[in-house]
């Protein structure tokens, strides 16, 4: 089973998140709801794969990315956000993470939870 630290600023989303990956047979390793709880959960409970929103008070997900990466270089990040701009995505994806998934997951879409489930696997290095 892979093991997620979900880490999103909006406890509607993290809420609505959780749900999702309990169904589709994750386990939630961990939640966190801006970017340095997010290094502190990491370090705390080791996930498989880790679901980074970008957009957070604090610390933003570029900034908490590159963090663990630099002290985790094996972390697998994927990055689960609203934002299109296409070069803070290049930034994401330049400075280590393993994915972009684009917000929202809408629990009833086929297609929202095959990308989830395709970018987790993809990052945690399993095939589906
Ligand atoms: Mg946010």
């Amino acid at each position: 089973m892979i093991n997620v630290l979900l880490v999103d600023d909006s406890r509607f989303v993290v809420h609505a998140m959780q749900e999702i990956l309990e169904e589709l047979n994750y386990k939630i390793a961990g939640v966190a709801h801006d970017g340095l709880q997010a290094i502190e959960k990491h370090k705390e409970c080791l996930p498989d794969v880790t679901l980074l929103d970008i957009t957070m008070p604090n610390m933003d997900g570029l900034e908490c990315l590159c963090k663990i990466k630099e002290e985790s270089p094996e972390a697998r990040i994927v990055m689960l956000s609203a934002v299109q701009d296409p070069e803070t995505i290049e930034r994401c994806l330049a400075s280590g993470a393993a994915g972009f998934l684009q917000k929202p997951i809408h629990k009833g879409n086929l297609e929202d939870l095959d990308r989830l489930c395709a970018a987790i696997e993809n990052a945690a290095g399993r095939t589906i």
